[in-house]
């Protein structure tokens, strides 16, 4: 098991804004990084998805944990690693939940495609060509956008889509703007 410390916003912002570069060859390298990576990730039960710039390292690897629909509902599958992930294909652009493990207690919605068609290697170096539909891709385009630099507040339109979540008094998670939360 080996965790990595997850870069936060705006602490450490110029790692998370750095460009990734391609994996060359998926080495013993790359492997652990990929290691690495899934504990992290699954160290985080309450984040789906993890990208290398997040620990750090700029190299063009992103972990995912699909079938989750959003705000912690579904089920979750084991975690995926993807590497030099590509979009061939992208439609369906919705409005949908956002977040991300750099900004904890941080939500939004953005506008992401439903469906995405999406090349590149498997965590054994083989070529994969696959299609991501509803929250998966919101989640796989998510994660490419970190290897760009991009993140999700640059996805935002209004700053009324930002909001908290919170748990009520029947334990169920609720939004809060953010334009109500008192500082
Ligand atoms: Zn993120």
């Amino acid at each position: 098991m080996a965790i990595r410390k997850i870069i936060l916003f705006p602490k450490e912002e110029s790692a998370l804004r750095k460009k990734s570069q391609p994996v060359r060859v998926v080495n013993r390298y790359v492997k652990t990084l990929i290691s690495n990576m899934k504990d992290t990730l699954a160290d985080h039960p309450e984040g789906i998805g993890l990208a290398a710039p997040q620990i750090n390292v700029h190299s063009r690897v992103i972990v995912v944990r699909l079938g989750s629909k959003g705000d912690g509902e579904g089920e979750p599958s084991p975690i995926l690693a993807l590497i030099n992930p590509e979009i061939i294909e992208s439609k369906e652009p919705k409005k949908d939940f956002d977040g991300c493990l750099s900004f904890p207690g941080l939500f939004a919605d953005t506008i992401r495609p439903h469906y995405l068609r999406v090349k590149g290697l498997d965590e054994w170096g083989k070529p994969f060509d696959r299609v991501f539909e509803d929250f998966d891709a919101v989640l796989v385009h998510h994660e490419i956008d970190h290897l760009e630099g991009v993140l999700f507040i640059d996805r935002v339109t209004s700053v009324n889509d930002f909001y908290h979540l919170k748990e009520n008094e029947d334990g169920k998670m609720v939004r809060v703007p953010m334009s109500l939360v008192k500082k």
